[in-house]
């Protein structure tokens, strides 16, 4: 039996592991001359190759586009059997404080070296500079046209990641399966017209950012930067406006909350108390709420207040200023800057046509499809090699039936 995997990436690999045993011929077919070129780059070059396990329900949420599908994968292939397989190959993960978990050698090699060898070990074949041009279907086998020639398969593994452009897909023409056009997730707001930007470097580690006119809202650290506005908390309301924010033109106004577990009301009743307790204090130098002492005089500066002014001496008018800089503060976002960390595409193959209990083609029995390829895309955090992980596992054994 021949096993035809096309993508040498990191759902290649998993599919092309998963689908060798005895009497099985397994190939990855690689259109570059290199292998897993994404692990290597991955996390700055130490591969966030997974997240720390939780419940799949709570799992699947990071997903913006594959929550529903990826319930029924995850039960077959989750984070803990990810760092199971890893560390039963000699690669120890660890934990970061944020859930985030890397090889404790915090190099991507050591990922790569692991996946090369389980392949060494399992016999595949490996075509590197061997893109596939197109797939044709004769007497149940899958002709591969290819730049190194003609091969035959019984059954055929896509795991060809994503791409920004739909033609990029256009190899995949005869299988006749929805492709969703690709668009950008997990990007930077950039706001060229904000005072802002003159503090970049800063951050605050528990930020609420909304888009305006939306119920779009997501919490976490925010970080200011030379364009705009990042942080995980600006990465997932990215990923999950991604389509929103593609028909607005990357043009919005994000509203920050500056203190994700306070309201408005707090911020103003804090600042009452404070300044009764403490009327004699200097505002611009005594920061309240946690906010980065910088920050906290930018706000000084937007409420008018002035240089040296006291607290006894606030106004109705300046407390409210600092409440709406503290809990509402508006930002114009005039387009984005790509999350070179860790990009991705949301778009692909249409979920609906593929079976997610063994991610076979719901038109043509012996195709399978694993990782990018399908429109599934997670956040930031280790979720998107997660999803090839699972994808790739299941594929691959899928295709052993
Ligand atoms: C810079 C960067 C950093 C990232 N960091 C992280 C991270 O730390 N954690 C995380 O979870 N995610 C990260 N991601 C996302 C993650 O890399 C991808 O989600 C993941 O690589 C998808 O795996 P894949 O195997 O589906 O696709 P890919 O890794 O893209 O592999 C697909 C392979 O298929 C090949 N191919 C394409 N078309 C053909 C063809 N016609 N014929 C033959 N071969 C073909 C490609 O050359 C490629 O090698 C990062 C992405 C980038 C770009």
């Amino acid at each position: 039996m021949k096993i035809g995997v096309i993508g040498g990436g990191a759902a290649g690999f998993f599919a092309a592991i998963h689908a060798s045993g005895p009497g099985r011929s397994v190939s990855i077919f690689e259109k570059s001359p290199k292998l897993l070129s994404k692990v290597k780059v991955s996390g700055g070059g130490r591969c966030n190759v997974t997240h720390r396990p939780m419940e799949i329900s709570k799992l699947v949420r990071n997903y913006p586009r594959g929550e529903k599908f990826l319930k029924r994968v995850f039960p077959q292939f989750k984070s803990e059997d990810t760092i199971n397989w890893f560390e039963s190959r000699g690669v120890e993960l660890k934990i970061e404080a944020d859930g985030r978990m890397f090889p404790v050698s915090d190099s991507s090699q050591s990922i790569i070296d692991a996946l090369l060898k389980e392949a060494q070990n399992q016999n595949i074949f490996i075509r590197k500079s061997c893109g596939v041009k197109s797939i044709t279907l004769k007497n149940k086998q899958f002709i591969l046209s290819t730049d190194l020639g003609i091969f035959e398969v019984d059954k055929l593994i896509i795991a060809t990641g994503g791409h920004p452009k739909l033609d990029s897909y256009s190899f995949l023409k005869t299988l006749n399966h929805r492709i969703l056009e690709p668009i950008p997730s997990l990007f930077t707001f950039n706001t060229p017209k904000e005072s802002l930007r003159e503090l970049m470097g800063l951050s605050v580690g528990d930020g609420i950012v909304k888009i305006e006119g939306t119920k779009m809202m997501y919490r976490g650290p925010i970080l200011v930067t030379h364009w705009g506005v990042s942080g995980p908390a600006v990465l997932k309301l990215s990923a999950f406006g991604a389509q929103w924010l593609k028909e607005k033109n990357y043009s919005a106004t994000a509203l920050i909350n500056w203190n994700g577990a306070l309201g408005e009301e707090e911020y103003n009743a804090h600042i009452k108390s404070y300044l009764s307790a403490h009327p004699n204090r200097k505002v611009a130098s005594n920061s309240l709420f946690d906010i980065p002492s910088r920050l906290w005089e930018h706000f000084c500066q937007r409420s008018a207040v002035e240089n040296g002014q006291l607290y006894g001496t606030l106004s109705k008018k300046q407390i409210n200023k600092l409440v709406q800089n503290l809990f509402c503060y508006t930002l114009k976002v005039e387009g984005k800057t790509t999350f070179k960390e860790e990009f991705v595409t949301a778009g692909g193959i249409a979920l609906e046509e593929v079976n997610p209990e063994t991610l076979e083609s719901k038109y043509h029995p012996n195709l399978y499809f694993a990782g990018e390829v399908l429109n599934i895309d997670g956040i930031t955090g280790g979720f998107n090699f997660q999803a090839a992980w699972s994808t790739g596992f299941l594929a691959g054994k899928s295709s052993l039936k």
